[in-house]
């Protein structure tokens, strides 16, 4: 899953951790990737051997990707139209085979040829037709896409294709629809829809479309790897900033649709979108794909297909993805079996006693009070510190499984922004009672409110993750 998504799943289990900050809930996210070798149409590969060098080699080095700049404009281009021909080509059989199992008159085959042109600016889009997807976000205002898509100079077309579950009649209604459009006369062949949707037409696809869309509501996309097809084929993404988007969208390499709402209604995200998908089309996307200065080849689009490979290709592929699952997870997680299995699992077992101490202690485990040395709490300059003391009950808990922490930042609503966690040392027993006080500087680095807790949360060597008990007392 995604960055986002693991923001979007830390929330979802906050509860789980009751107490735990939700950035510390230990739910990891770690972002899907795609088979290249797959995906990148044979073409590219001969271009990138041929002007880069062995890129399976090299596929997660972002300089050996730096050089798609050495790639001369007219190789690049010729390359992508090629595939775009292909694109078109497979396009107009599948429409005549359908045609034709259908029994439609001998004329609407033969007119499968005025179906689509290369030198038409050609956008994908192909789904699973779940709701969250939004299928028809582009139908929402049909006199304005009619517009583009006959415009005289600077048409588009789109291609669509997809599948809807037996029992989603939203999904299903969809397809008829786009359908439907793409029978109307005046753009009958500029709109067209693919049955079937499968991993072969997902490859057609996204080898040879220029640009290519996706706006599911956020933040319901958990990653989306579509959109990372494209780019080892200088294909361009259009997308709303959710799943591994917000991740791959630098500002420089495709287009993000629409503002981020925080609580809006479903229908007006949609209109909002809707209206930013238009907007960009018609004032970005569509000049930019037409603009030639020298007549022939679309010079800054070709810049934009360059940033995309550049950028996306190293870091969105399963070798990237299997490796950091290797080393945050899989490789701790053995190292730590090993340990815990040696001498007869005598780690674990001390380990399991411990645990069991602990949470048999905890509720005895109390905060008593904090102090604020030299400063008044409400303003401090940036550079400064504050001296904080803590008076902690612990009973029965051994002040070694402990770890007292300052959770500190900027005062913000009565929560603190940007928190930080700095360790407080144990400086004496107070008494024999179990009573510790324990103290601590931290730095200040927002001027003004200043906000701050004390936390106390069970410490073992071998504990995996911090939260791992859930056990955590607040002042
Ligand atoms: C890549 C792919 C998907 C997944 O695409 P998303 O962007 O995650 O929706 C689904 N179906 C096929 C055939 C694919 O090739």
């Amino acid at each position: 899953m995604s960055k986002s998504h693991g923001e979007v799943s830390r929330s979802l289990w906050k509860d789980v951790w009751a107490g735990v900050p939700v950035h510390e809930v230990p739910i990891v996210s770690i972002t899907n990737g795609i088979h290249t070798k797959t995906w990148m149409a044979p073409e590219f590969s001969e271009l990138y051997g041929k002007h880069l060098g062995d890129w399976e080699e090299h596929l997660t080095e972002p300089d050996f990707w730096r050089r798609v700049s050495d790639i001369p404009d007219a190789h690049l281009w010729e390359t992508h139209q090629r595939l775009k021909l292909r694109l078109i080509e497979f396009v107009r059989e599948r429409v005549r085979m359908r045609r034709e199992r259908i029994g439609e008159s001998p004329e609407a085959i033969r007119n499968v040829n005025l179906i689509m042109d290369p030198e038409i600016l050609t956008i994908g889009f192909a789904r699973r037709f779940a709701t969250y997807k939004r299928g028809a976000l582009l139908f929402s205002d049909k006199d304005r896409l009619r517009r583009l898509l006959n415009d005289t100079t600077r048409p588009v077309q789109f291609i669509f294709a997809g599948k809807a579950h037996p029992r989603d009649e939203a999904g299903k209604a969809l397809i008829q629809e786009v359908y439907k459009f793409s029978r109307e006369t005046g753009f009958e062949n500029r709109i067209v829809f693919i049955e079937d949707y499968d991993s072969y037409i997902a490859r057609r696809l996204v080898q040879g479309v220029d640009l290519w869309l996706n706006h599911p509501l956020r933040p319901l996309e958990a990653s989306g790897t579509s959109g990372m097809k494209l780019a080892p084929n200088a294909g361009i993404n259009l997308s709303v900033l959710d799943g591994w988007w917000r991740e791959g969208y630098n500002g420089n390499n495709g287009w993000a649709i629409g503002p981020e709402l925080d609580n809006g209604t479903v229908e007006f995200q949609n209109e909002v979108d809707a209206s930013s998908l238009y907007q960009l089309l018609e004032n970005q996307i569509i000049p930019l794909y037409y603009a030639k200065p020298d007549g022939k080849l679309p010079l800054a689009w070709l810049q934009l297909m360059r940033e995309t490979i550049r950028s996306i290709t190293p870091a969105f592929n399963t070798h990237r993805m299997v490796k950091e699952y290797a080393e945050r997870l899989y490789i701790p997680a053995a190292k730590s079996h090993e340990g815990f299995s040696r001498d007869s699992c005598a780690a674990a077992t001390q380990l399991s006693q411990w645990k069991a101490a602990i949470r048999k202690d905890w509720p005895q485990v109390r905060i008593q009070d904090v102090q604020v040395g030299n400063q008044d709490r409400q303003n401090i300059s940036v550079g400064e510190s504050l001296q904080l003391s803590a008076r902690i009950h612990l009973g029965a808990v051994d002040p070694r499984h402990v770890r007292v922490e300052a959770y500190h930042g900027e005062a913000d609503n009565g929560g603190i922004r940007n928190p930080t966690a700095t360790v407080l040392d144990q400086s004496s027993q107070v008494d024999g009672d179990g009573n510790y006080l324990y103290q601590g500087s931290v730095p200040a680095s927002e001027s003004g409110a200043y906000g701050f807790s004390v936390r106390v949360v069970p410490t073992h060597p071998h504990l995996m993750q911090r939260h791992e008990l859930r056990l955590i007392t607040w002042s």
